[in-house]
């Protein structure tokens, strides 16, 4: 395995404490996708003996009539997922420090959670080399020859193989560039804040507050994606694809009253 870069390191996609894992998704084929998932890291969790995963649960709100609101919660329901669908009356009671905005849906997919990113990173690494694997870091790919059998060109020297797998995050069309073929991908940029909370506690995942995802909406055109305080006590993480977590605070009147933007 090559990696640009010294492990560990921050420049990739995947680092950080913590991301939502959930079977909430508009289309089917990451729902399924999601089952095997599961099923993976829990296996790895046990061949390992390390913990991986945290179940909360994820909430789901947006407008009701809004398409991706609509294409969730149906396909969480074609899957079977256990899932609960709050109305506007229990929703207080589960949710009482969140204003449910008018023609808002909410629900929950239950199997959802928190998994312990660099910890799973760690863990990969650590079975792939139990395994026979060996790491080369700091070793970066600049050519890929491909063929029946593949020459693959690094900083450090080349190599042959039968086949490889390029699983190079945002750097993948780059990489792609030498075998002539390219992905409809975009690299976006995911801003990512922690907001502390008023009252202490009250968004802890230790009192069952769960992840959460606010599908777009007439004012965020952009989905906002936020765990419960864990990572860092009384702190809640919230990532977007777009600049402007004010919409979590002002617009959609989430959190107004027990949140304050930390950084
Ligand atoms: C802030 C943030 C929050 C997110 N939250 C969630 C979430 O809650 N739930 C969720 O499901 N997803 C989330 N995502 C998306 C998820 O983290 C990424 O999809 C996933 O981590 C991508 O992993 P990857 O291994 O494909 O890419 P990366 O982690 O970017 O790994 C690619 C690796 O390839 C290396 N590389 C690139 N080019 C070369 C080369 N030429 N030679 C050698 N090495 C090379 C890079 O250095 C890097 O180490 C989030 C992403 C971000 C940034």
């Amino acid at each position: 395995m090559f990696l640009q870069f010294v492990l560990p390191h921050t420049r990739g996609s995947s680092h950080g404490q913590t991301r939502i894992i959930r079977k909430a998704y508009e289309h089917d084929f990451y729902t399924r996708m999601m089952e095997e998932c599961y099923h993976q890291w829990a296996e790895l969790e046990n061949d390992a003996g390390v913990k991986l995963y945290k179940q909360t649960g994820l909430l789901v709100m947006g407008p009701e009539d809004n398409r991706e609101y609509q294409l969730i919660k149906n396909t969480l329901q074609k899957n079977k997922v256990p899932t609960v669908i709050l109305t506007r009356d229990n929703f207080h009671k589960h949710f009482p420090n969140i204003i449910m905005a008018e023609g808002d849906g909410a629900l929950v997919d239950v199997t959802a959670g928190v998994l312990l990113a660099d910890r799973a990173l760690k863990t990969v690494q650590d079975q792939f080399q139990k395994l026979g694997g060996v790491i080369r870091d700091n070793e970066k790919v600049t050519g890929i020859k491909p063929g029946p059998v593949v020459k693959v060109t690094t900083s450090e020297g080349v190599y042959q193989a039968r086949s490889i797998v390029i699983t190079a995050g945002p750097w993948t069309n780059r990489l792609l560039t030498h075998t002539g073929f390219q992905l409809p991908l975009e690299v976006v940029k995911i801003n990512v804040c922690y907001w502390k909370e008023r009252t202490s506690g009250t968004y802890d995942v230790k009192h069952s507050f769960p992840c959460f995802v606010l599908t777009e909406s007439v004012e965020t055109k952009e989905h906002i994606y936020g765990l419960p305080s864990d990572e860092y006590p009384g702190l809640v993480k919230i990532d977007q694809t777009k600049s402007g977590s004010r919409c979590l605070h002002e617009d959609r009147k989430i959190e107004g009253r027990d949140v304050a933007q930390y950084g």
